[in-house]
Protein backbone atom coordinates (compact mmCIF):
# COMPACT_ATOMS: atom_id res chain seq x y z
CA UNK A 1 0.00 0.00 0.00
CA UNK A 2 2.78 2.16 1.60
CA UNK A 3 4.62 1.64 -2.08
CA UNK A 4 2.07 2.25 -4.22
CA UNK A 5 0.78 5.68 -2.51
CA UNK A 6 4.45 6.56 -3.06
CA UNK A 7 4.88 5.35 -6.10
CA UNK A 8 1.56 7.28 -8.28
CA UNK A 9 0.02 9.98 -6.94
CA UNK A 10 -3.11 9.64 -9.06
CA UNK A 11 -5.12 7.14 -7.65
CA UNK A 12 -7.09 6.48 -4.69
CA UNK A 13 -5.34 5.24 -1.80
CA UNK A 14 -8.53 4.16 0.55
CA UNK A 15 -12.57 3.65 -0.69
CA UNK A 16 -15.13 2.90 2.06
CA UNK A 17 -17.73 1.50 0.50
CA UNK A 18 -21.34 1.22 2.17
CA UNK A 19 -23.15 -2.26 1.66
CA UNK A 20 -26.04 -1.58 4.31
CA UNK A 21 -27.10 1.43 5.45
CA UNK A 22 -29.51 0.10 8.54
CA UNK A 23 -27.46 -0.67 11.85
CA UNK A 24 -28.62 -2.66 14.53
CA UNK A 25 -27.54 0.21 17.11
CA UNK A 26 -28.62 3.71 17.34
CA UNK A 27 -25.68 5.79 18.41
CA UNK A 28 -26.96 8.86 19.58
CA UNK A 29 -24.08 11.06 17.80
CA UNK A 30 -24.44 8.98 14.64
CA UNK A 31 -26.01 10.53 11.28
CA UNK A 32 -24.32 7.18 8.97
CA UNK A 33 -27.23 4.39 9.28
CA UNK A 34 -30.79 3.72 9.26
CA UNK A 35 -33.19 1.35 10.24
CA UNK A 36 -34.91 0.21 7.38
CA UNK A 37 -32.07 0.02 4.26
CA UNK A 38 -32.39 -3.49 2.68
CA UNK A 39 -28.60 -5.09 2.16
CA UNK A 40 -27.40 -3.98 -1.53
CA UNK A 41 -27.80 -6.93 -3.63
CA UNK A 42 -24.86 -9.20 -3.34
CA UNK A 43 -24.15 -8.82 -7.70
CA UNK A 44 -24.54 -5.09 -6.89
CA UNK A 45 -21.63 -5.44 -4.41
CA UNK A 46 -19.43 -7.24 -6.38
CA UNK A 47 -19.55 -5.71 -9.38
CA UNK A 48 -19.23 -2.21 -7.67
CA UNK A 49 -15.67 -3.80 -5.97
CA UNK A 50 -15.03 -4.64 -9.42
CA UNK A 51 -15.44 -0.76 -10.68
CA UNK A 52 -13.42 0.60 -7.61
CA UNK A 53 -10.52 -1.90 -8.50
CA UNK A 54 -10.48 -0.76 -12.01
CA UNK A 55 -9.57 2.88 -10.79
CA UNK A 56 -6.61 1.13 -8.70
CA UNK A 57 -8.16 1.85 -5.32
CA UNK A 58 -5.27 0.13 -2.56
CA UNK A 59 -7.32 -0.52 0.01
CA UNK A 60 -10.84 -1.32 0.39
CA UNK A 61 -13.31 -0.86 3.61
CA UNK A 62 -16.50 -1.86 3.85
CA UNK A 63 -18.86 -0.09 6.56
CA UNK A 64 -22.25 0.95 7.05
CA UNK A 65 -24.38 1.25 9.11
CA UNK A 66 -23.15 -2.37 9.84
CA UNK A 67 -21.72 -3.96 7.15
CA UNK A 68 -22.00 -7.48 9.04
CA UNK A 69 -25.59 -7.09 8.65
CA UNK A 70 -25.05 -8.19 5.15
CA UNK A 71 -25.56 -11.10 4.55
CA UNK A 72 -22.69 -12.18 2.21
CA UNK A 73 -19.92 -9.98 2.99
CA UNK A 74 -17.50 -12.86 2.58
CA UNK A 75 -18.13 -13.32 -0.98
CA UNK A 76 -17.63 -9.30 -1.30
CA UNK A 77 -14.47 -9.56 0.93
CA UNK A 78 -13.20 -12.47 -1.40
CA UNK A 79 -13.71 -10.26 -4.48
CA UNK A 80 -11.46 -7.29 -2.93
CA UNK A 81 -8.83 -10.02 -2.19
CA UNK A 82 -9.25 -11.51 -5.78
CA UNK A 83 -8.10 -8.05 -7.28
CA UNK A 84 -4.84 -7.78 -5.00
CA UNK A 85 -6.33 -5.18 -2.58
CA UNK A 86 -6.05 -4.82 1.10
CA UNK A 87 -9.65 -5.38 2.65
CA UNK A 88 -11.06 -4.02 6.05
CA UNK A 89 -13.47 -3.69 7.78
CA UNK A 90 -14.93 -1.00 10.30
CA UNK A 91 -17.76 -3.10 12.85
CA UNK A 92 -19.62 -2.86 15.68
CA UNK A 93 -18.91 -6.17 16.63
CA UNK A 94 -22.02 -7.23 18.16
CA UNK A 95 -22.61 -10.32 15.04
CA UNK A 96 -19.23 -11.76 15.54
CA UNK A 97 -18.40 -15.41 16.78
CA UNK A 98 -16.12 -17.76 16.56
CA UNK A 99 -17.74 -19.32 13.28
CA UNK A 100 -18.23 -15.65 12.05
CA UNK A 101 -14.32 -14.90 12.25
CA UNK A 102 -13.34 -18.05 10.73
CA UNK A 103 -15.53 -17.06 7.67
CA UNK A 104 -13.74 -14.00 7.60
CA UNK A 105 -10.27 -15.67 7.50
CA UNK A 106 -11.20 -17.61 4.81
CA UNK A 107 -12.83 -14.78 2.97
CA UNK A 108 -9.06 -13.04 3.12
CA UNK A 109 -9.82 -10.57 5.31
CA UNK A 110 -6.92 -7.95 6.11
CA UNK A 111 -7.71 -5.76 9.41
CA UNK A 112 -10.97 -5.21 11.30
CA UNK A 113 -11.59 -2.15 13.45
CA UNK A 114 -13.63 -1.77 16.43
CA UNK A 115 -14.47 1.01 17.88
CA UNK A 116 -15.86 1.02 21.74
CA UNK A 117 -17.44 4.26 23.16
CA UNK A 118 -17.69 3.12 26.65
CA UNK A 119 -17.27 0.22 29.48
CA UNK A 120 -20.97 0.15 30.28
CA UNK A 121 -23.82 0.69 27.77
CA UNK A 122 -25.43 4.29 27.98
CA UNK A 123 -28.19 6.65 26.09
CA UNK A 124 -25.47 7.91 23.85
CA UNK A 125 -23.96 4.24 23.06
CA UNK A 126 -24.25 1.06 23.47
CA UNK A 127 -21.02 -0.06 21.78
CA UNK A 128 -19.41 -1.11 24.90
CA UNK A 129 -16.68 -3.11 26.16
CA UNK A 130 -18.85 -4.64 28.61
CA UNK A 131 -21.22 -5.96 25.81
CA UNK A 132 -18.03 -6.17 23.44
CA UNK A 133 -15.50 -7.86 25.52
CA UNK A 134 -16.42 -11.91 24.62
CA UNK A 135 -16.40 -10.63 21.26
CA UNK A 136 -12.63 -9.21 21.78
CA UNK A 137 -11.86 -12.68 23.40
CA UNK A 138 -12.85 -14.56 20.64
CA UNK A 139 -11.22 -12.21 17.52
CA UNK A 140 -8.01 -12.56 20.02
CA UNK A 141 -8.16 -16.45 19.14
CA UNK A 142 -9.32 -17.14 16.09
CA UNK A 143 -8.62 -13.94 14.25
CA UNK A 144 -6.23 -14.27 11.52
CA UNK A 145 -6.57 -10.78 10.35
CA UNK A 146 -5.32 -7.46 12.07
CA UNK A 147 -7.64 -6.32 14.49
CA UNK A 148 -7.45 -2.42 16.52
CA UNK A 149 -9.35 -1.27 18.89
CA UNK A 150 -10.41 2.40 18.39
CA UNK A 151 -11.74 4.47 21.41
CA UNK A 152 -13.40 7.68 21.80
CA UNK A 153 -13.22 11.13 23.44
CA UNK A 154 -14.60 14.35 22.76
CA UNK A 155 -18.43 15.79 22.49
CA UNK A 156 -20.94 12.95 23.62
CA UNK A 157 -18.29 10.98 25.98
CA UNK A 158 -19.81 10.83 29.52
CA UNK A 159 -16.44 9.21 31.16
CA UNK A 160 -13.18 9.76 29.49
CA UNK A 161 -11.83 7.37 31.50
CA UNK A 162 -13.81 4.81 29.82
CA UNK A 163 -11.76 5.18 26.67
CA UNK A 164 -8.11 4.58 29.08
CA UNK A 165 -10.15 1.19 30.19
CA UNK A 166 -10.52 0.35 26.50
CA UNK A 167 -7.12 0.47 25.40
CA UNK A 168 -5.70 -1.13 28.39
CA UNK A 169 -8.43 -3.98 27.65
CA UNK A 170 -7.50 -3.74 23.85
CA UNK A 171 -3.44 -3.92 24.96
CA UNK A 172 -4.37 -6.81 27.16
CA UNK A 173 -5.42 -8.58 24.41
CA UNK A 174 -2.90 -8.10 22.41
CA UNK A 175 -4.52 -5.40 20.05
CA UNK A 176 -3.37 -2.19 19.06
CA UNK A 177 -5.23 0.71 20.03
CA UNK A 178 -6.19 4.03 18.70
CA UNK A 179 -8.01 7.15 20.03
CA UNK A 180 -10.82 8.82 18.15
CA UNK A 181 -12.54 12.34 18.39
CA UNK A 182 -16.25 11.82 18.18
CA UNK A 183 -17.04 14.70 15.21
CA UNK A 184 -20.26 16.74 15.87
CA UNK A 185 -23.57 15.87 13.01
CA UNK A 186 -21.03 17.63 10.56
CA UNK A 187 -18.21 15.78 10.72
CA UNK A 188 -16.57 18.91 11.82
CA UNK A 189 -14.38 19.64 14.86
CA UNK A 190 -15.06 20.54 18.74
CA UNK A 191 -12.15 21.36 21.05
CA UNK A 192 -11.51 18.30 23.75
CA UNK A 193 -11.86 19.60 27.07
CA UNK A 194 -8.88 18.85 29.67
CA UNK A 195 -10.27 16.50 31.36
CA UNK A 196 -10.65 14.36 27.92
CA UNK A 197 -7.40 16.06 26.78
CA UNK A 198 -5.24 14.23 29.78
CA UNK A 199 -6.79 10.85 29.08
CA UNK A 200 -5.90 10.76 25.54
CA UNK A 201 -2.11 11.73 26.64
CA UNK A 202 -2.21 8.43 28.75
CA UNK A 203 -3.53 6.83 26.33
CA UNK A 204 -1.04 7.61 23.56
CA UNK A 205 1.51 7.01 26.62
CA UNK A 206 0.72 2.79 26.50
CA UNK A 207 2.76 3.34 23.45
CA UNK A 208 2.30 2.39 19.64
CA UNK A 209 4.41 1.83 16.44
CA UNK A 210 6.24 5.14 15.67
CA UNK A 211 3.98 5.16 12.52
CA UNK A 212 1.35 4.86 13.80
CA UNK A 213 -1.20 7.84 13.78
CA UNK A 214 -1.20 8.11 17.58
CA UNK A 215 2.04 9.61 16.78
CA UNK A 216 2.22 10.78 13.54
CA UNK A 217 -0.52 13.77 14.99
CA UNK A 218 -0.10 16.43 12.66
CA UNK A 219 -3.64 16.85 12.32
CA UNK A 220 -4.45 14.63 16.05
CA UNK A 221 -3.35 17.86 17.77
CA UNK A 222 -5.05 20.71 16.69
CA UNK A 223 -8.21 18.48 16.33
CA UNK A 224 -7.58 18.16 20.55
CA UNK A 225 -6.89 21.63 20.83
CA UNK A 226 -9.85 22.78 19.15
CA UNK A 227 -7.58 24.68 16.18
CA UNK A 228 -8.05 24.31 12.25
CA UNK A 229 -5.75 22.16 10.39
CA UNK A 230 -3.97 24.00 6.87
CA UNK A 231 -4.31 20.75 4.48
CA UNK A 232 -5.33 20.19 1.06
CA UNK A 233 -8.16 17.52 1.25
CA UNK A 234 -8.01 14.93 -1.97
CA UNK A 235 -11.40 13.44 -0.78
CA UNK A 236 -12.92 12.57 -4.25
CA UNK A 237 -9.27 11.34 -5.67
CA UNK A 238 -7.18 9.80 -3.00
CA UNK A 239 -9.97 8.51 -0.99
CA UNK A 240 -13.72 7.60 -1.93
CA UNK A 241 -16.86 7.24 -0.11
CA UNK A 242 -19.21 4.93 -2.16
CA UNK A 243 -22.48 4.92 -1.20
CA UNK A 244 -25.26 2.38 -1.02
CA UNK A 245 -27.09 3.65 -3.46
CA UNK A 246 -23.79 3.44 -5.85
CA UNK A 247 -22.78 7.06 -5.55
CA UNK A 248 -19.18 8.42 -5.15
CA UNK A 249 -19.40 11.03 -2.65
CA UNK A 250 -16.53 13.01 -1.12
CA UNK A 251 -16.93 11.52 2.72
CA UNK A 252 -19.86 10.22 4.66
CA UNK A 253 -20.02 13.93 5.62
CA UNK A 254 -20.52 15.45 2.66
CA UNK A 255 -22.56 13.36 0.96
CA UNK A 256 -24.16 14.84 -2.05
CA UNK A 257 -20.87 16.23 -3.29
CA UNK A 258 -20.58 15.15 -5.93
CA UNK A 259 -22.46 12.33 -5.80
CA UNK A 260 -21.10 10.60 -9.36
CA UNK A 261 -22.42 7.21 -9.77
CA UNK A 262 -19.13 4.71 -9.89
CA UNK A 263 -20.12 3.63 -13.41
CA UNK A 264 -19.33 7.18 -14.75
CA UNK A 265 -16.82 7.95 -12.21
CA UNK A 266 -13.34 8.68 -14.93
CA UNK A 267 -9.47 8.73 -13.93
CA UNK A 268 -10.23 12.72 -14.60
CA UNK A 269 -13.03 12.75 -11.98
CA UNK A 270 -10.20 11.44 -9.71
CA UNK A 271 -7.71 14.11 -10.72
CA UNK A 272 -10.39 16.85 -11.04
CA UNK A 273 -11.80 16.13 -6.91
CA UNK A 274 -8.45 15.68 -5.68
CA UNK A 275 -7.53 19.09 -6.51
CA UNK A 276 -10.52 20.81 -5.58
CA UNK A 277 -9.97 23.00 -2.52
CA UNK A 278 -12.75 21.77 0.11
CA UNK A 279 -13.98 24.72 2.48
CA UNK A 280 -14.90 21.92 5.12
CA UNK A 281 -11.04 21.31 5.26
CA UNK A 282 -9.97 23.02 7.88
CA UNK A 283 -12.17 22.01 10.55
CA UNK A 284 -12.43 18.62 9.10
CA UNK A 285 -12.13 15.59 11.88
CA UNK A 286 -11.93 12.44 8.99
CA UNK A 287 -9.52 10.84 10.28
CA UNK A 288 -9.41 8.00 7.25
CA UNK A 289 -8.62 11.01 4.86
CA UNK A 290 -6.19 13.03 6.82
CA UNK A 291 -4.03 9.32 6.89
CA UNK A 292 -4.29 9.37 2.81
CA UNK A 293 -3.07 12.87 3.00
CA UNK A 294 -0.36 12.44 5.38
CA UNK A 295 0.64 9.37 2.65
CA UNK A 296 0.69 12.40 0.40
CA UNK A 297 2.63 14.50 2.35
CA UNK A 298 5.27 11.91 2.84
CA UNK A 299 5.40 11.06 -0.89
CA UNK A 300 5.58 14.80 -1.71
CA UNK A 301 8.32 15.69 1.16
CA UNK A 302 10.08 12.75 2.49
CA UNK A 303 12.34 14.66 4.28
CA UNK A 304 10.74 17.00 5.76
CA UNK A 305 8.05 14.74 7.11
CA UNK A 306 10.37 11.97 8.62
CA UNK A 307 11.72 14.91 10.53
CA UNK A 308 8.48 15.83 11.61
CA UNK A 309 7.21 11.99 13.25
CA UNK A 310 10.14 12.10 14.48
CA UNK A 311 10.30 15.10 16.30
CA UNK A 312 6.73 14.65 17.48
CA UNK A 313 7.74 11.24 18.93
CA UNK A 314 10.76 13.31 20.94
CA UNK A 315 8.47 15.44 21.97
CA UNK A 316 6.94 13.09 23.91
CA UNK A 317 9.46 10.85 24.68
CA UNK A 318 12.71 12.33 25.10
CA UNK A 319 14.70 9.53 25.54
CA UNK A 320 13.54 8.02 22.12
CA UNK A 321 16.09 6.94 19.60
CA UNK A 322 15.48 6.67 15.86
CA UNK A 323 15.23 3.03 14.94
CA UNK A 324 18.29 1.46 12.48
CA UNK A 325 14.95 0.15 10.51
CA UNK A 326 14.41 3.95 9.92
CA UNK A 327 18.05 5.23 9.69
CA UNK A 328 18.86 2.50 7.09
CA UNK A 329 15.20 3.70 5.44
CA UNK A 330 16.68 7.69 5.12
CA UNK A 331 19.79 6.20 4.07
CA UNK A 332 17.80 4.20 1.03
CA UNK A 333 14.88 6.60 0.07
CA UNK A 334 15.75 10.06 1.41
CA UNK A 335 19.30 10.51 -0.14
CA UNK A 336 18.53 11.94 -3.78
CA UNK A 337 21.18 10.06 -5.40
CA UNK A 338 20.03 6.81 -3.78
CA UNK A 339 16.57 7.10 -3.84
CA UNK A 340 15.42 6.52 -7.42
CA UNK A 341 17.82 3.37 -7.56
CA UNK A 342 16.13 1.87 -4.38
CA UNK A 343 13.07 3.24 -5.43
CA UNK A 344 12.78 1.20 -8.70
CA UNK A 345 13.87 -1.76 -7.04
CA UNK A 346 11.30 -1.43 -4.58
CA UNK A 347 8.54 -0.73 -6.84
CA UNK A 348 10.07 -4.13 -8.35
CA UNK A 349 10.04 -5.97 -5.18
CA UNK A 350 6.62 -5.14 -4.54
CA UNK A 351 5.01 -5.67 -7.89
CA UNK A 352 3.63 -2.12 -7.93
CA UNK A 353 2.72 -1.61 -11.22
CA UNK A 354 0.53 1.76 -10.69
S1 LIG B 1 -22.81 1.24 15.39
FE1 LIG B 1 -21.77 2.59 13.93
S2 LIG B 1 -23.21 2.85 12.20
FE2 LIG B 1 -24.36 1.96 13.92
S3 LIG B 1 -25.31 3.73 14.89
FE3 LIG B 1 -23.38 3.31 15.98
S4 LIG B 1 -21.80 4.59 14.96
FE4 LIG B 1 -23.63 4.50 13.61
S1 LIG C 1 -12.31 18.09 4.33
FE1 LIG C 1 -12.57 16.36 2.98
S2 LIG C 1 -12.80 14.60 4.33
FE2 LIG C 1 -13.13 16.41 5.56
S3 LIG C 1 -15.35 16.74 5.61
FE3 LIG C 1 -14.50 17.96 3.89
S4 LIG C 1 -14.58 16.64 2.09
FE4 LIG C 1 -14.86 15.33 3.90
Amino acid sequence: MFARAMHSPRHPILAQIIPTRRCNLDCAYCNEYDKTSEPVPVKTMLRRIDLVATLGTTIITLSGGEPTLHPQLDAVIARIRSHGAIATLITNGLLLTPEYIRGLNRAGLDYLQISIDNVRPDKVSKKSLQVLDLKLQWLAEHAEFDVTINSVLGCGVRDPEDAYRVAVRARELGFPSTVGVLHDHNGQLRPLEASHRAVYDRIVSLGNGLFSFAHYDRFQEAILDGRPNQWHCRAGGRFLYICEDGLVHFCSQQRGSPAIPLEQYTPEHLARYADQPKPCAPLCTISCVHQTAMLDAFREQPRQTLAGILERRRLRDPAFETPPLVRMLDWMFLNPGRRSLFGKLAVRLFGVTR
